[in-house]
């Protein structure tokens, strides 16, 4: 069984496996006009997904207030 969000370039599955390298926690999945995203918000931090594939690096990810007031990479 496949199951399939034909905007969601990051599968549920992926989704629920990854975790923010700082604090080990959930990820929330955002996917706006800019792109999509994966947010930690106990951390405020804001992971970017490039070419559905996210990025897990607490050096490349962006500050939630960043993000927040449109800032992008
Ligand atoms: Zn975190």
């Amino acid at each position: 069984m496949v199951l399939e969000e034909e905007k969601m370039t990051v599968s549920k599955e992926l989704l629920e496996i990854l975790a923010c390298p700082k604090c080990k926690g959930d990820l929330e999945y955002v996917s706006d006009d800019r792109g999509e995203v994966l947010i930690c918000r106990p951390c405020a931090l804001v992971y970017l997904v490039k070419e559905g594939i996210p990025v897990m690096l607490i050096e490349e990810a962006l500050s939630l207030e960043k993000w927040e007031t449109g800032e992008t990479v």
